[in-house]
């Protein structure tokens, strides 16, 4: 199990993300300030920080940096409007970013992608691929990308399935119609192609390196499962 320590004044968004995370599946720790964080962090138990750059006591960069001390990643919460916020919370070492006012969903989501890039394992049974880029869960039929998760047809999500599950290999289109409709079908081959090219546009702008175009031959998943 991960442990997630959540930095956050703010009582009921602390609240909000513990209850997240835990539903998750992750252990979470709590502080209010920066430097219970702080103290926290030192403490070694935090697998994850996640930190509001805005905090009453001290300048959420100081999390940040001794965060980065103790080779802890940190997923950064900031305001909207602070635009250099999050350029500089990049730019010292945050593993990602989250703006406010946010989903907690998606703060999840982007948790998992850390730390499974960190080579932590994600308490849910997502599998990841392309250094945790890309994440397929198969019991939610969710495919996140960078974090994000994709809005995909299940046509698109079939045929992103069916090529993770012939790694390294080259599934024509007769086979992926076969694979999303349950029958072969000829006339529905060439539907396929726009399939792939929405899929690509969704994961835009790496789309083509993640559905690689075999010429004459079809489809293939341009990024490998990690390990
Ligand atoms: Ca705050």
């Amino acid at each position: 199990m991960s442990t997630v320590l959540v930095v956050e004044d703010e009582r009921d968004i602390r609240d909000l993300l513990r209850r997240y995370l835990e539903r998750e599946g992750y252990a979470v720790l709590t502080a209010a300030t920066g430097t219970e964080g702080i103290t926290a962090v030192e403490d070694g138990a935090a697998d994850l920080v996640l930190l509001d750059l805005g905090l009453p006591d001290v300048d959420g960069f100081e999390v940040l940096s001794v965060a980065r001390l103790h080779r802890v990643p940190v997923v950064a919460l900031t305001a909207r409007s602070a635009v250099e916020d999050r350029i500089r919370g990049l730019e010292q070492g945050a593993d990602d970013y989250v703006t406010k006012p946010f989903s907690p969903r998606e703060v999840v989501l982007r948790v998992g992608a850390v730390l499974a890039r960190r080579g932590v394992a994600s308490p849910d049974t997502a599998e990841t691929y392309g250094g945790g880029r890309l994440q397929l869960d198969r019991s939610r039929h969710e495919a996140t990308w960078d974090g994000a998760v994709l809005d995909l047809t299940p046509t698109e999500w079939g045929i992103l399935t069916a090529l993770a599950d012939r790694p390294g290999r080259v599934s024509s289109r007769l086979e992926l119609v076969n694979r999303v409709r349950g029958y072969e079908f000829a006339g529905y081959e060439r539907t396929i192609d726009s399939h792939v090219k929405n899929l690509r546009h969704k994961l835009a702008p790496d789309g083509a390196t993640v559905v690689e175009t075999v010429l004459g031959a079809g489809y293939r998943l341009g990024v490998r499962r990690d390990a």
